[in-house]
């Protein structure tokens, strides 16, 4: 889950509130996006805009009066979407990635799945609690998975790019880090590729700067924003 930072109301023209909440989509593509690869705020999985749909973080069926409020918006592909449905949750209780650093609260697996990340003791609960509500871990055989969830198996196939464009940066292939910047922003798993470059710290800066509204601080060890 990349860690953004969201526009403010008043800023880059965002207004308080959006009815129908669908006009808000064009504001928060521009927001999250890398023109034309737009990412969806959850699993991080690139989404063609026409696909793409503005999520309400607290949902209507609990939460009416916010309805229309910019400040409950996110992006989210289908899966996430569905995945989360009606839960009600206390915002306190979870990651949201334009309120906390989310960066280093996941594992990726190489099954494509995520997991919380035990290690980080400060994020570890919020992050169990964010994994279930988006089924974050919903892998080949999870109970659970909806058969049109593929969001782990396209995961996996990202994790193995990413780990091929290691191998060929290790070996030196020239001027490789703007390839791999590329190959990052158009298929998208911000976090995957941040991990997999966990030891090279200036393809990480590379990568925070290249998505869109990145919040640059994510490698301090704050859970909530400094
Ligand atoms: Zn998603």
């Amino acid at each position: 889950m990349r860690p953004v930072n969201k526009w403010q109301v008043g800023q880059n023209g965002v207004v308080i509130e959006y009815n129908p909440h669908t006009e808000a989509k064009t504001k928060l593509l521009e927001n999250f996006g890398n023109e034309p690869f737009y990412y969806c705020s959850y699993c991080d999985r690139v989404i063609p805009k026409v696909n793409m749909e503005v999520e309400h973080i607290q949902c209507v069926h609990h939460y009416p009066q916010q309805e229309y409020l910019w400040n409950n918006f996110l992006l989210a592909c289908k899966n996430c979407n569905l995945t989360k449905g009606d839960e009600d949750f206390a915002p306190g209780n979870v990651l949201l990635p334009h309120l906390q650093n989310t960066w280093n609260c996941f594992i990726v697996n190489n099954d494509g799945t995520m997991t919380a990340d035990t290690t980080n003791a400060l994020a570890y609960n919020r992050a169990l609690r964010t994994v279930e509500i988006w089924g974050l871990d919903r892998g080949f055989s999870h109970a659970r998975r909806q058969p049109q969830d593929d969001r782990f198996d396209v995961r996996r196939h990202i994790l193995i790019l990413a780990k091929r464009a290691l191998s060929h940066y290790q070996n030196g292939v020239p001027n490789y880090m703007d390839e791999i910047v590329d190959q990052a922003i158009a298929y998208g798993f911000w976090y995957v590729w941040m991990k997999v470059f966990e030891n090279h710290q200036t393809v990480q800066d590379a990568l925070i700067l290249a998505f869109n509204n990145t919040y640059a601080n994510c490698r301090a060890t704050n859970v909530n924003r400094i």
